[in-house]
């Protein structure tokens, strides 16, 4: 049975190896790839862990040890993911508005190659042919997701080739002579409507009856986290035997078998993850009491970029009276983490914790205002190990023509 880290757990970590620091719990990845791939045992599905979310390289080796394939956006993940131990075979290649260079740069990898775009498709298909196969990243125009800034497959979305390209892609898949192995899709983030993930499986085998020869249909990700005590999570029991159901049936129809791929990034990890930092001063003003912590914007954008709510609490004083908090940075500019926000009495030197903070968190940190990037620990059977230093004043400099 999973057990949650403790805030005493928390605190041992905070108080051996410094705040702000990253902690990630690995039972708690293992207990979300346990979920999906349960949920989907009914249909051979394989899940690409989205590494942009969190690429610590012990993070990779860990989703290795547990099956997981990566997807990776970047020809550094790709390397990251190789470095880690995983196969050629088991990276998909997902990059979007990059140099055909890198792609290539890829297949000299070995890995395989997700195409979003017409031009890099025309390209490819005259360079390799029938030699290299390729996946084609679909557009299908499905709006979903939490928000607009994460949200990729309306039309003004520069992801994925239109679905009403679609006669152009056959021009160039029968001209070239393509080897098409697998149809993608992926329309965004935070997705709580399964039927969305249902809509677009449909409409790509509406698509998939023009390629003959696919292995796989790849339906992105989109699965959505519970943030708030009330809030949901995708409900992936219930899609696992939706889509098994209607992958099945269609099987039968297109003559062949098909894998379903996913490629979760924020469910795998975004739980794990408690982002612990030091409160510095309270500040009451006419109308807020602020609580300045130690971090910022800098470490942790999310609130800042698209307003994503984290969980807030106070590991050091957990049975305080609950009180009103502004929850702000110490970055010089506008650097809120949480408005007028309830949490238990909170005093200068408390520790206190984001939760949800595994995913888009360390990864998206910064040296702004010429700060330190924060450590990163990974706790595993009940053992803290650091897995990245803490910034030092030299890593400011090292690039730096001096
Ligand atoms: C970012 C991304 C994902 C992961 O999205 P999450 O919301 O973190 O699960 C999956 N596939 C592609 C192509 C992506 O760009």
């Amino acid at each position: 049975m999973f057990q949650p880290i403790t805030n005493d757990q928390l605190i041992a970590v905070a108080n051996e190896f410094g705040t702000p620091v990253y902690v990630y719990h690995a039972e708690k990845i293992a207990d979300q790839y346990q979920k999906l791939t349960n949920a989907f045992k009914a249909h051979p599905t394989r899940f690409f862990y989205a590494c942009k979310a969190l690429t610590n390289i012990n993070i990779l080796k860990y989703l290795k040890s547990l099956g997981a394939s990566l997807d990776c956006v970047s020809i550094h993940e790709v390397n990251l993911g190789l470095m880690a131990g995983f196969l050629p075979e088991q990276i998909l290649f997902t990059p979007n508005c990059v140099d055909f260079n890198e792609i290539i740069d890829a297949t000299v990898l070995g890995v395989r190659i997700n195409i979003d775009n017409i031009s890099i498709l025309e390209q490819f298909g005259n360079r390799f042919g029938s030699e290299y196969p390729v996946c084609i990243r679909i557009n299908p125009h499905i709006v979903a997701g939490g928000n607009y800034k994460i949200s990729t497959g309306h039309i003004d979305s520069k992801f994925g080739i239109s679905i009403h390209q679609l006669r152009h892609i056959e021009r160039i898949v029968k001209t070239t002579k393509l080897n098409v192995e697998g149809l993608h899709m992926h329309t965004g983030s935070e997705i709580k409507d399964i039927d969305v993930f249902l809509q677009g499986l449909d409409i790509m085998f509406g698509i998939a009856s023009n390629f003959k020869e696919l292995d796989y249909i790849d339906l992105g990700s989109g699965f959505k986290v519970a943030y708030k005590e009330d809030d949901r999570e995708t409900d992936v029991a219930a899609l696992g035997a939706r889509v098994a159901d209607a992958a099945t049936k269609f099987e039968k129809e297109y003559n062949r078998k098909l894998e379903i791929w996913f490629e979760p990034g924020k469910y795998l990890v975004s739980e794990c993850g408690s982002f612990v930092v030091k409160v510095n001063v309270i500040k009451q003003t006419t109308a807020t009491v602020f609580a300045g912590v130690n971090s910022g914007f800098n470490h942790l954008i999310r609130p800042m970029f698209y307003d994503s709510y984290h969980r807030i609490s106070n590991i050091t004083n957990p049975n305080g009276p609950q009180r009103i908090y502004t929850v702000a940075g110490n970055i010089c500019e506008t650097d809120t983490f949480a408005w007028d926000r309830v949490i238990n009495e909170v005093r200068e030197g408390d520790y206190l914790v984001f939760h949800n903070a595994g995913a888009y968190g360390f990864e998206m940190s910064s040296n702004f205002n010429s700060r330190l990037k924060p450590a990163e620990v990974m706790i595993e059977n009940g053992e803290a190990r650091l897995i990245r230093h803490a910034d030092k004043f030299g890593d400011l400099l090292r690039n730096q023509v001096v």
